[in-house]
């Protein structure tokens, strides 16, 4: 099995040095118009987040022979695919790798953004150690509402427990292991009405793009801390900044943000987008370069399965091949 594997960062290839049959071509750029060339020869390509997916790169990569589209993440809203059924190409992802490595950094941007992290550490930077502004509120004992809670809004729910927060959530599809926790299921609006702090736990569809709008707003407590670990589609970024200038919203921590392929995994000089330039100044809020997969246990967990649904793919085994999204 040839295997071109795009967007490689030197921290990923030794999950990789042990993959047995398949033969991986590193390549450190993304899949775009100009990489695409390097897949040719390739029986599958094994991509990222931050790749270009779009029809027209499927459908060179369907010329050059790639059968198979293996994702090394669990989110795969950045894939066409109308595009992807028609070229009759398969793509595969890692459904669940490490939930607690994502719902622990979700923690971590709660937990610093209701203690006012980003102002204190700008502060203390500039040598300024005075207390006023920087009274925080407690994460302990309040209500915290989760929209979407498969493996990662469990394992947030999970360690919510152990602050005896009261836990909400929001699902289309509910699952047992939420209510076993300690969770109660109410409906959307309900959460808005009720909770001190939301989490972001859904995956981007058409149904969530922009969930997070100015009307979910109107309808949410004032001074509620807003997380999102999810995709930065989901929350309309200039109606959080409405939001937050009004006062709405107390503090956010974001790992996500919308537009992010063009900002994150890089070094910039400046940045051409003004309201996420307006969000990195903001002193009530946190962002973060979707690095909440970045642990140990979590290279480890999806190169392993990576290289499973590599070989399984090869071996006609139906395993993690993702449906079109509805
Ligand atoms: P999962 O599939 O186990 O859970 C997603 C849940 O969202 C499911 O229970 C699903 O029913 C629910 N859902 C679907 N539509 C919904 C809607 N309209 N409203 C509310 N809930 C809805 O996935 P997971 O492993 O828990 O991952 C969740 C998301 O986290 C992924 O889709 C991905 O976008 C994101 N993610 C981010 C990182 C990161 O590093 N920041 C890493 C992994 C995953």
């Amino acid at each position: 099995m040839q295997v071109a594997f795009f967007n490689t960062q030197s921290y990923e290839r030794p999950f990789y040095a042990e993959s047995g049959d398949i033969r991986f071509t590193f390549i450190e750029s993304p899949l775009s118009v100009e990489t695409v060339d390097q897949a040719n020869g390739a029986d599958a390509v094994c991509v990222f987040v931050s790749d270009d997916l779009s029809s027209a790169i499927l459908t060179q990569l369907k010329n050059m022979g790639v059968m198979h589209v293996a994702l090394r993440s669990t989110g795969y809203d950045h894939v066409d695919f109308t595009a992807a059924t028609r070229l009759g190409l398969t793509v595969t992802h890692v459904p669940s790798y490490s939930p607690e490595s994502i719902a622990e950094f979700a923690l971590a941007l709660l937990l610093a953004v209701q203690r006012r992290f980003p102002l204190i550490s700008r502060r203390s930077a500039e040598l300024d150690f005075r207390l006023d502004g920087l009274m925080g509120g407690l994460t302990s004992g309040c209500t915290v509402g989760i929209i979407g809670t498969g493996y990662i809004g469990c394992a947030f729910a999970r360690l919510l427990s152990g602050f005896g927060c009261r836990v909400i959530g929001y699902d289309p599809s509910p699952n047992n292991q939420f209510v076993e926790l300690g969770g109660s299921y109410v409906e959307l609006d309900a959460i808005y009405a009720q909770s001190e702090v939301i989490s972001l736990h859904c995956p981007l569809l058409p149904a969530t793009e922009y969930l997070i709008d100015d009307v979910a707003f109107s309808k949410m407590r004032d001074g509620v801390v807003i997380i999102n670990t999810a995709r930065g589609g989901i929350i309309n970024t200039t109606a959080l900044l409405r939001a937050l200038n009004s006062g709405k919203v107390r503090g956010v921590g974001l790992d996500v943000l919308e537009g992010e392929q063009a900002i994150f995994y890089q070094v910039h000089d400046e940045l051409n987008n003004n309201d996420v330039q307006t969000l990195l100044t903001h002193p009530a809020v946190l962002i973060t370069p979707h690095v909440a997969f970045f642990t140990q246990q979590a290279l480890e967990s999806i190169s392993k399965t990576v290289c499973h649904n590599i070989l399984s793919v090869a071996t006609g085994k139906i395993e993690n091949i993702i449906a079109p999204t509805v």
